[in-house]
């Protein structure tokens, strides 16, 4: 059920209905709105009809929550998350990029990558240490090297580190080093990561699995919630479909579908959508145009040799030279880059 308090409720009267609706066994999420609070009872609904709670005073109305996400719907908080970063934030006007190798190789290919980038104003890193590889005889990420060379890249740049968590039992190590944490689309539905993630205070970003509609990713965004994280970022990353000129097909319109249905951030990841460097930037256009709040784009010093996604990753020169692109793209739609 979504309690809408009225304008002005005191805070005694806050704290009496809160009082009632955890007295019923229900649990309670706030969202402190610009104009009003809203307060979600997240559990057994039906007990609430039984026992209303309407004529509480500071109530202004009940009404139950339809869709089966709760706390990352439009209709629990109708203004947008922006989610800060130590003073960086995702989610407001300004379009934040995340740029950086599927894997990080070596410490000097990520230096180089992470400078470059950086050049732009770009202030996000990528680069998995712990990789999702589809056979087990791939190059399957340096583990925490991996993430150690991330954590030098950040204190020669300032950047900020975002890498992938594939398994509850990396979690610790991941933590350390991370400053948001990437959940990739094979995981997407794994929710005891889901679970796990939602119990710590980093970032989230959740990457839309690879046959998952939208409903299923908003319904993994409220595992991570529903434990109390709720600095989640949705990430489409391109979806299975009958064509085969593309890896995968980006669905431009669950941009726009996800911003109707819920209050988080979008990001868009066009490398892994089209599988193509040389479309990377058509899609990457597409994404800002249609409302997403950032891109993470793959960007690799040597591509060729990449030992991953070097197909897909975009040398350092045509990151920037895409990166001034947007910056137009950005301000038709009134953003900034
Ligand atoms: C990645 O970002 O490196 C990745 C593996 O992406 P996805 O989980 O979307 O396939
Ligand atoms: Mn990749």
């Amino acid at each position: 059920m979504i309690i809408v308090l009225a304008k002005g409720a005191s805070d005694d009267e806050k704290r009496n209905i809160i009082k009632r609706i955890e007295g019923l066994g229900l649990a309670v999420h706030i969202s402190e709105g610009k104009e009003r609070t809203i307060i979600g009872a997240i559990g057994d609904e039906s007990i609430l009809i039984e026992k209303p709670i309407n004529s509480m005073p500071g109530v202004e109305s009940v009404m139950p929550i339809l869709k089966p996400y709760k706390l990352v719907s439009r209709d629990f908080q109708s203004e947008d998350t922006i989610i800060n970063i130590d003073g960086i934030e995702i989610g407001g006007k300004k379009i934040q990029c995340i740029a950086g190798p599927c894997s990080v190789e070596s410490e000097e290919g990520l230096l180089e990558t992470a400078k470059a980038v950086n050049t732009t104003g770009t202030v996000f890193l990528r680069g998995g240490a712990f990789k999702p590889r589809t056979s087990p005889y791939s190059f399957q990420g340096l583990g925490e090297q991996g993430l150690k060379f991330l954590k030098e890249a950040k204190d020669a740049t300032g950047m900020k580190i975002v890498t992938e968590l594939m398994d509850p039992r990396d979690l610790d190590v991941i933590y350390k080093y991370a400053d948001v944490i990437q959940i990739g689309a094979r995981n997407m539905q794994n929710f005891r990561l889901l679970k796990d993630v939602g119990g710590i205070d980093k970032p989230i970003l959740l990457k839309r699995g690879l046959s998952a509609t939208i409903k299923e990713l908003l319904m993994s965004a409220e595992y991570i919630a529903s434990e109390g994280n709720r600095r989640i970022m949705l990430c489409e990353r391109g979806i299975r479909t009958f064509e085969t000129e593309t890896r995968n097909t980006l669905d431009v319109t669950a941009i726009a579908v996800i911003k109707k249905l819920s209050h988080l951030p979008v990001i868009v990841d066009p490398s892994h959508a089209v599988g193509r460097w040389d479309l990377v930037a058509a899609a990457s256009k597409a994404a800002v145009a249609a409302g997403a709040d950032g891109l993470i784009i793959e960007v690799h010093n040597d591509p060729q040799n990449a030992l991953c996604d070097g197909s897909q990753s975009l040398k350092p020169e045509k990151y920037i030279a895409l990166y001034e692109e947007l910056k137009k793209v950005a301000a038709a739609v009134g953003r900034s880059l």
